[in-house]
């Protein structure tokens, strides 16, 4: 009911069984018996679904073996593969959380997540290993905690290789932990919210499962036989949910691309005859302009869905003149597992589309936090089965973010008298970078551990490509020689490529801020 305020979803219900995660896939998995699963691209190597039961029980097996049990936490350091998705199976079903982190993090941010999560075991890539290595070297702590539980994709001295869990003999498969789906931690990926360090995102068994089958009855969660390209990162939860547990419960085969290289994914959609693509906007910006595209027969795509940041209208059409895809947005955050909104046709350009099932909406006044009337602007609200547990360690961000069931998503936007919503601005200080989240406290605390920095205050600036720049403005320390370069360069030593500072930097006298000594961020834009 849009005029009072609170926007119910149009779609039919669901219930969301009590059932563990793994549980819930495998029951779906095996109807699908000898179809293919999962194929890696590069090497070609497949696995049917019962073979992905089969290896990810085994995995189970070998994880229990290993020491790890119920309640431990895995961290996983990967690029994408078929390994990442049995990997997370397997640790779902011995009620092991995940916590995925980003492959192009620095050491230290890689030792934060480690830390921050109390992650007991890592899942690492091959050409990672030095990564981790890196952030373990100077603390001794962590290293300790690790201990044996160093897993690699492929080899590595000190580190037990993945396909030793492969050999399992399955003998030791937890049959009988007993894990309660509403509260025990699936995924433990991190976000920054609407403001501050990035944190842990609990999201729970029944949270995952829920947002699943949210998508099920959706365009995206078609059953059949389609193959989806799973090329945006695991790590991330769209990448997570989407691109593997939705496609794969839906029975479609999934393409793993390790990472986007714009000639690999060209020729994997012919190649493959890849029918459903899961993209952010600069990668729907890549197939509707660059003119390596036209070498290549894309005609196989059937549906693209775009999220992580807005789409705009003039590369919806541009990206309509080169494919007859269908090209629907979708919108949501890690703390939602991801989808609260989708455009299912009939597809209204330029909106995220309607609430998904089982999910209510309101857009809110930010000062007196009343729902407002159709039309009118506000921060989007959302309240549902997927909406997170919490932040981790973190109840007061979690009391910030999370009120009576509803989570502040920190955008504004409206919703029409149809009930399609639109995403119009942020007014969350996060920054997204090709749909990469970029935490603007994160880049300010450690400029400010420059000597020569003062002050500091991190934006986005726009940016058609890749939607926003992070850009700073940095005040000099006094009596300090100050090198803008010298600065920059500290920085990026520290940090993953997307949080790179490629809008520049400017100095500053001062850095306008509020009376509570809030960064006046909107007055930097
Ligand atoms: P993340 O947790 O990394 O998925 O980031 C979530 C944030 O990405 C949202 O709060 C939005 O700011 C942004 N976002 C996601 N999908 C869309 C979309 N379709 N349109 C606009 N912004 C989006």
């Amino acid at each position: 009911d849009v005029t009072k305020g609170i926007v119910r979803s149009p779609f039919p219900q669901i219930d969301v069984p009590d059932l563990p995660f793994a549980e819930f896939m495998f029951a779906a998995l095996r109807e699908y018996k000898d179809q293919i699963a999962l194929v890696d691209f590069l090497s070609g190597k497949e696995w049917t679904f019962r073979q992905v039961i089969e290896d990810s029980m085994r995995i189970a097996s070998g994880l229990s073996r290993l020491g790890l049990r119920q309640g431990d936490t895995l961290l996983m350091l990967s690029f994408n593969c078929p390994e990442y998705t049995l990997a997370l199976l397997a640790s779902a079903a011995c009620g092991i959380t995940v916590s995925s982190a980003n492959p192009t993090y620095t050491p230290d941010e890689l030792a934060r997540q480690i830390e921050m999560s109390g992650s007991t075991a890592v899942v690492v890539g091959e050409t990672l290993v030095s990564v981790v290595e890196a952030a373990l070297q100077h603390n001794p702590a962590l290293k300790d905690k690790l201990q044996s539980k160093q897993i690699v994709l492929g080899q590595a001295e000190g580190f037990r290789p993945f396909s030793t869990l492969l050999e399992d003999d399955g003998k030791a498969f937890p049959e009988n932990v007993s894990i309660n789906p509403h509260e025990d931690v699936l995924l433990l990926p991190y976000s920054s919210g609407t403001t501050g360090l990035p944190k842990g995102v609990m999201l729970t068994h029944t949270n995952v499962t829920a947002n699943i089958l949210q998508q099920l009855g959706l365009t995206v969660g078609e059953r059949g036989t389609g193959t989806v390209l799973g090329v945006l990162p695991f790590y991330h939860i769209y990448g997570m949910t989407v691109s593997q547990w939705t496609a794969l419960h839906a029975g479609n085969t999934v393409v793993t691309l390790p990472r986007f290289q714009s000639q690999d994914f060209l020729s994997a959609i012919q190649t493959l005859s890849i029918t459903d693509l899961h993209l952010v906007p600069p990668l729907v910006l890549f197939l509707a302009k660059d003119p390596l595209v036209t070498g290549y027969d894309i005609s196989s795509v059937k549906k693209v869905m775009c999220g992580a940041a807005p789409l705009g209208e003039g590369i919806s059409r541009e990206f309509a003149t080169r494919s007859d895809a269908l090209l629907l947005q979708v919108y949501g955050l890690t703390e939602t597992s991801p989808v609260t909104h989708f455009n299912n046709p009939p597809v209204r350009l330029g909106t995220i589309g309607h609430v998904v099932s089982t999910t209510d909406a309101k857009i809110i006044d930010v000062d007196t936090g009343e729902a407002l009337k159709a039309g009118e602007t506000g921060e989007l609200c959302v309240r549902g089965p997927q909406v997170m547990k919490g932040y981790f360690n973190n109840p007061k961000a979690t009391a910030d973010t999370v009120q009576d069931g509803w989570l502040r998503t920190g955008d504004l936007g409206h919703v029409d008298e149809d009930g399609y919503f639109s995403i119009t601005d942020r007014l969350k200080e996060l920054i997204k970078y090709k749909g990469f989240q970029v935490a603007p406290a994160e880049l300010e605390a450690l400029l400010l551990t420059h000597p020569a920095v003062s002050d500091v205050a991190v934006v986005g600036v726009p940016n058609e490509e890749a939607g926003e720049l992070p850009k700073a403005f940095v005040v000099p320390r006094p009596g300090v020689p100050f090198s803008e370069k010298d600065v920059i360069d500290f920085l990026h030593s520290k940090v993953a490529p997307h949080k790179k500072l490629r809008g520049g930097l400017h100095v500053l006298e001062t850095i306008p801020k509020t009376a509570s000594g809030k960064i006046l961020r909107r007055l930097l834009k």
